[in-house]
């Protein structure tokens, strides 16, 4: 949209000067700049709602006598109807011409139609202010927060329904992209579109626990049906080098040790609260958004769980597997700690056994494991944990070839998508509500919001 910048100056220019003669009229000797700053806040919000009534009357345009109606019928022209809408400056109310007295029994206005109104709801722009409240903060205390912001009240229900609409606008596009890679023929018509096959491209998937409450409070008196669901979140992304002068302390102490660092980078996350083969699908049409499934070299870093590696061996054969470092060398710390009560010997086990499975000897990590049963069980349970994840643990292979080992990517994601919104103090969540804030959630994190907002402004009248 263009904007006349000469006349918005002059209209700030008089505004000025109302504010200017309003507060000399009020005869205060002392005006404090945050009080300018209120008044002209308020003045702009009402010039707002003025001059969005004045559009909308403004495209309603010369009424028709009579219009065609949806259902081949005649809508007749009744009168110039009186709505309401709530927009980013507060309540508009605006009148345009409404049609009905058709034998189906539908009524339109033509400015709400095109406009994507529904009169009493609010208009997107305010819409996507109260979604994204709804994503980072508790429903109440988004309430209270956004009215020092807007300068007017909204529902706690309000700031639940529009974060809601946005996760279920990603969760509409997630099937839609499961149904088409379902699909042999839309998969070749992806291929003719030419989407370029990734060089390199990594994924991780983790799972986090949600408290999902009963619907009706009553059923909880009967029994305690509150129960931890697992949400399942991934990852897909990039690896990039970080070059010496942006890193960090870490990065730095890191890069000593290591040679080099690589951070991940376009992370597009995706979640949901399902079960391992309903989400292995969403997994396999998100690869395939990305041509994951032709990547030259696709690695996946996750934590072990079994349903994972099945899910990647099932849909990505070819993919390389690597157990996260930080997991597996997390272990071997736990083990020490359990097996040695003497320090120096402790350190003196840990550095020889790190340093093994650095260079990716998991055989001698297991020998180092096998002779401490007597003193540690996790020694004992360990030595499936590192057989059965052989492969996956050559380290000093996956190093020389230049890949990341470990999946903080997704450790963050999970703390981001859940921990950090889900997991308030005070949340309760159903079990809709909770897929739907965490879809929201995951598409803000992969910079996907803005497309969430087209769509909600898209969204079709009678919805
Ligand atoms: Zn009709």
């Amino acid at each position: 949209m263009k904007y006349n910048i000469e006349k918005i100056k002059q209209i700030s220019q008089m505004l000025a000067e109302v504010v200017e003669e309003a507060i000399q009229a009020e005869g205060q000797e002392e005006v404090w700049i945050g009080d300018v700053e209120m008044v002209m806040r308020e003045g702009l919000r009402v010039i707002g709602q003025h001059a969005l009534q004045n559009f909308l009357e403004a495209a309603d345009g010369e009424a028709e006598a009579e219009l065609e109606c949806e259902c081949s019928g005649k809508l007749k022209y009744q009168r110039r109807r009186q709505a309401t809408i709530w927009s980013v400056f507060g309540k508009v109310v605006y009148r345009r011409a409404y049609y009905a007295g058709c034998r189906c029994g539908n009524g339109v206005a033509l400015v709400d139609q095109r406009y994507g109104i529904e009169p009493g709801k609010v208009t997107s722009g305010l819409a996507h202010l109260l979604a994204l409240s709804g994503i980072f903060k508790a429903f109440e205390d988004g309430r209270q927060w956004l009215k020092e912001f807007l300068l007017f009240e909204v529902s706690e229900n309000t700031v639940r329904a529009e974060a809601q609409t946005m996760g279920r606008l990603q969760q509409q596009a997630d099937e839609q992209l499961v149904k088409e890679t379902q699909n042999e023929a839309s998969l070749q018509g992806r291929e003719q579109r030419q989407i370029p096959a990734p060089d390199l491209l990594y994924a991780s998937i983790d799972a986090a626990k949600v408290r999902i409450e009963p619907r009706n409070p009553q059923e909880k008196e009967v029994e305690n049906r509150e129960t931890y669901r697992d949400l399942k979140a991934g990852c897909w992304y990039e690896g990039e080098i970080v070059p010496p002068r942006q890193r960090s302390t870490r990065q730095q102490e890191k890069a000593q040790r290591e040679g080099t660092v690589i951070r991940a980078r376009n992370k597009r996350y995706f979640c949901d609260i399902a079960k391992a083969d309903e989400f292995g699908k969403l997994l396999w049409a998100t690869g395939c958004a990305l041509g994951a499934d032709r990547a030259r070299q696709l690695v996946f870093i996750c934590d072990g769980a079994l349903w994972i590696w099945n899910l990647i061996t099932h849909y990505f054969p070819k993919a390389i597997q690597i157990v996260d470092w930080y997991h597996a060398v997390d272990r071997l710390k736990r083990i020490a700690e359990e097996a040695f009560s003497n320090p120096s010997e402790r350190q003196a086990w840990l550095k020889d056994v790190t340093e093994d499975l650095w260079q990716g000897r998991v055989e001698l990590v297991i020998d180092a494991c096998r002779g401490l049963l007597k003193q540690s069980s996790l020694a004992k349970q360990s030595l499936g944990y590192y057989g059965d994840n052989l492969e996956r643990m050559r380290y000093a292979q996956f190093r020389a070839a230049g890949f990341l080992i470990g999946s903080g990517v997704i450790e963050s994601g999970c703390k981001q998508i859940v921990s950090q919104r889900l997991k308030l103090p005070g949340a309760q969540w159903e079990l809709d509500g909770a897929i739907l804030i965490a879809k929201a959630r995951a598409a803000w994190l992969s910079g996907n919001w803005q497309n969430l907002v087209s769509a909600r402004s898209a969204l079709p009248l009678a919805a």
